[in-house]
């Protein structure tokens, strides 16, 4: 088999763990397969660089940035490959450029448009285990050093999986799976064996940290199996992959709760058309993200409108909407800080009937009130006060009976 392997920045967190993950790494080998090792920088050193810009520029450049911060898997890269070699094995490291992996030319935040593989193939070849540095590309057009954005380097595992058309995709990181639902809240939840790419996409942008989001579209779009493990322990770890009729008979594989929102609120808005696009693209052109929204009955001409965004642009979207309420005439705006959402999600629901009843049943029997709803085929949310999340969360892994495997 060919198999990447992606170690995450704990992993390589230092010379310790480094060598560690040599012995997996050449483990692997041993046990007759091809390995190309992705890595991330060792943990803490992108913040550090980050930190290092921010003390010599206001408003770094988005390119200087690409160049300092893909520094850091460049050390873990060439760390990796000497203690591979130290054990006997042959190694060679390669950056993203020497892995050909092209990306866009949006500095911080590039998208991989290909990657040509040629000297990881060679090096496979020559049984070698080729190193490549996670989370950075190159442009086609300028040759300049790009990176993914935060987490990036899951990407960079699964896009060189997909190109090498490796058999799969093993991304160790600190936890050794994905659980139902966060085990520090629940000591109940349980690992899961496998998971459908698509229920892993909900978990994920719900703020699930095991796997970076576009890593799973990625994953989804060209088919790689992905399993997530620990390189802290030899537990069998949760299989990403596609959808099989045994998922179905789960109506709920996971609930989440993201207490990383705000919830925005504007009374008397003008009931006509037009409205609701102005409101949202002004909101837009301020690069603020709305996740929920909902819409009241209008009545005497006038109506109320509510939507969720990302906590870190709470001020942004004040002074936003102040200007915004002005111009279109609605009564006021507040925000509510103090809000979480919780969403249960399986792709089990496309075929049982009740769930969303069931799911308000259970958090009415609590007395939680739910201020927000929003459904997709797979998913349910309810954003609800903050200091109920615990016992949301715990409620509902016990009416899905989510500890009890299928
Ligand atoms: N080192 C990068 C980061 O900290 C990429 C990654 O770890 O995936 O975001
Ligand atoms: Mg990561």
């Amino acid at each position: 088999m060919l198999i990447v392997q992606k170690y995450g920045g704990t992993s390589v967190g230092n010379p310790e763990r480094i060598r560690n993950v040599a012995k997996r790494v050449c483990r692997a080998k041993d046990e007759g397969h091809d390995v190309v090792v992705v890595v991330s920088a060792m943990s803490g050193e992108t913040d550090k660089l980050i930190n290092l810009a921010n003390q010599v520029s206001e408003n770094p450049d988005p390119r200087e940035m690409d160049m300092l911060v893909s520094t850091g898997e460049r050390v873990t890269i060439a760390l990796l490959a000497m203690a591979i070699q130290s054990l006997g094995y042959k190694a060679q490291s390669f950056t993203g450029r020497q892995a050909g992996i092209i990306s866009d030319n949006v500095h911080t935040k590039a998208r991989i448009e290909k990657i040509t593989g040629d000297r990881l193939r060679h090096a496979i070849k020559e049984g070698k285990i080729a190193v490549v540095a996670g989370f950075q590309g190159i442009t086609e057009t300028s040759d300049d050093v790009t990176t993914l954005g935060r987490g990036g380097s899951d990407l960079s595992a699964v896009a060189v999986a997909a190109a090498l058309k490796a058999d799969l995709c093993d991304i160790y990181t600190d936890v050794d799976g994905v659980y139902t639902t966060d085990p520090n809240m629940v000591p109940q939840a349980r690992k899961l064996d496998k998971i459908s790419y698509d229920e892993m996409l909900e978990l994920a942008s719900l703020g699930a940290k095991v796997l970076q989001t576009r890593s799973v579209e990625f994953a989804k779009k060209y088919n790689v199996p992905v399993r997530v493990l620990s390189s802290f322990n030899d537990n069998p770890g949760t299989l990403v992959t596609k959808e099989d009729s045994d998922m179905e008979k789960v109506v709920v594989s996971g609930v989440a709760y993201d207490k990383n929102q705000v919830k925005v609120t504007v009374q008397g808005v003008p009931d006509k058309p037009g409205v609701a696009a102005k409101i949202f693209n002004t909101i837009s052109d301020n690069n603020v993200v709305v996740d929920m929204i909902i819409q009241n009955i209008g009545e005497g001409g006038l109506t109320d409108m509510s939507f969720t965004v990302p906590r870190t642009d709470a001020k942004k979207i004040q002074e936003v909407m102040k200007k915004v309420v002005a111009e279109i005439g609605a009564k006021n705006v507040t925000v509510k800080e103090d809000i979480a959402k919780i969403s249960i999600v399986g792709v089990g629901m496309r075929s049982h009937s009740g769930v969303a009843a069931k799911m308000f049943t259970a958090m009415a029997k609590e007395g939680i009130n739910i201020m927000m709803i929003s459904t997709s085929e797979i998913k349910i949310s309810c954003v609800i006060d903050a200091k109920y999340t615990e016992l949301a969360v715990r409620v509902l892994h016990e009416t899905f009976e989510m500890d009890k495997a299928a």
